[in-house]
């Protein structure tokens, strides 16, 4: 790897914008756009602009008024908590829908701390057979010939975000009727999102694969047409693949289980350990608020944009990112190994935000390292039984959350 260098993140973004494109000649895909400045000011001017009324009443269209808050959840410009209470502050049981979509993603993480990297495999034996062909290139290409797919694609690629049903229903395309390893087409997902959050991403296509839910999730004609008004529907010429009733495409698609051969994560291990003894504060990717206390906190402060981590990250994530920085004066921002940058500033010992990220975690494993806890959306224990499922976790992180102030229809999945 080239000599580490500090870099200087310009305040300005258009600047600011163009500085990481010349960091990083290497990264692929659009810049990012005016509609996605990374950031705490942007994170907090989206949560206190929430209708919430046309959230809980359209949320699932793909027009609808959803958050459009993932990639603040992200990279930890705002947290689960700091939504959750303002969101129950501001609108009471009101709230119970948008604040069960962010349990989501406190499901997601939990799970993730859990059983580590075994969320990259099947962690269930999948209800129905699951295919094993790589991702095609006509589907990275946006010529699958189905306008709708396309489009998703072509979503992702423009703008690394894509609604929640747009996802559930490309992930169930590539992995039912194409019969895609979901593994690959998982890694390919994330890398260009935006929002790409590892547990957020394979335990949703884990989800629409079955072998993290009791039956696989696939889509039909009607239902793709009714949540996005025809958009795609109404001048399609092709011959439909998903134009059949749910029962038949459920008789025509699936066949019995075989298991899918494991697939290995292997992290080559560390030789070296530091014998500095300077004491700093180590910024990664989900910690990126002024608010958060170790931001705060008086001791030096590093961010590194390290290969292992970013190498194949899109521009737009590097300059979402950047936006986040712009708004850290106090952290120092490095491009390089992040052990040669901590060694060369005499850093021994860290503290850090706990992560269940292994690949952070690798980073600073020739350090003594201080994981401080990160702030869940609500500190309440949930059971190993009841993590199996997200509705056995709601109910209880519900009745938490709300006491019995829920309507009953809310209680129940
Ligand atoms: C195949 C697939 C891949 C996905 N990959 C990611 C990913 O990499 N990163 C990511 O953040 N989300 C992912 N999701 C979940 C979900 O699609 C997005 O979080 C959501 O669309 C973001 O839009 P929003 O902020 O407007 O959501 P809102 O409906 O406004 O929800 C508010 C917040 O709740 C959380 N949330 C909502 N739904 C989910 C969910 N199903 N799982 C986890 N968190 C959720 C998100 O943090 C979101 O910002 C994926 C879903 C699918 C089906």
């Amino acid at each position: 790897m080239a000599k580490a260098y500090k870099l200087t993140i310009p305040s300005d973004r258009a600047e600011r914008l163009q500085y990481i494109k010349r960091m990083f000649p290497q990264a692929g895909g659009t810049a990012l756009s005016d509609d996605w400045r990374g950031g705490r000011s942007e994170a907090t001017k989206r949560l206190n602009s929430i209708d919430i009324e046309a959230y809980n009443k359209n949320r699932y269209f793909i027009n609808g008024d959803v958050s459009r808050l993932s990639p603040y959840f992200r990279y930890g410009c705002l947290t689960l908590k700091e939504a959750a209470d303002h969101l129950q502050k501001q609108f009471g049981v009101e709230s119970e829908k948008l604040v069960q979509a962010l349990g989501r993603r406190d499901y997601s993480r939990r799970v993730w701390y859990q059983q580590g990297d075994k969320i990259f495999n099947n962690l269930e034996k999948s209800k129905v057979g699951l295919g094993d062909k790589p991702l095609p290139d006509y589907v990275r290409q946006m010529i699958t010939g189905l306008p709708c797919m396309d489009a998703f694609v072509r979503d992702l690629m423009q703008d690394g975000y894509v609604h929640n049903h747009a996802r559930k229903w490309f992930a169930a395309y590539v992995v039912h009727w194409l019969k895609v390893d979901w593994r690959e087409a998982a890694d390919w997902f994330e890398s260009l999102l935006l929002d790409g959050d590892k547990a957020s991403n394979h335990l949703s296509w884990q989800w629409v694969a079955s072998s993290f839910s009791s039956s696989p999730y696939f889509f039909n004609k009607d239902i793709l047409a009714r949540h996005t008004g025809e958009k795609h529907c109404a001048n399609c010429t092709v011959s439909c693949p998903f134009d059949a009733s749910v029962e038949m495409l459920d008789a025509k698609l699936f066949s019995v289980a075989e298991p899918l051969a494991e697939r290995t994560i292997s992290r080559p291990a560390t030789m070296h350990f530091s014998s500095n003894t300077a004491v700093a504060v180590f910024v990664h990717d989900e910690m990126l608020s002024a608010a958060h206390p170790l931001i705060q906190n008086s001791t030096a402060k590093f961010f590194v944009f390290d290969e292992h981590l970013y190498a194949k990250w899109p521009l737009k994530r590097l300059q979402f990112v950047a936006d986040c920085l712009s708004e850290l004066p106090n952290v120092e921002v490095w491009l390089g190994d992040t052990r040669d940058v901590l060694e060369s500033r005499g850093v021994g010992q860290l503290k850090t935000q706990n992560t269940p990220n292994k690949d952070i975690k690798q980073l600073l494993e020739s350090f003594q390292v201080d994981w401080q806890p990160e702030v869940k959306m609500i500190d309440v224990e949930v059971s190993d039984q009841r993590m199996k499922r997200f509705s056995r976790y709601w109910s209880k992180v519900s009745k938490a959350l709300y006491g019995d102030a829920l309507p009953e229809e809310s209680k129940t999945f």
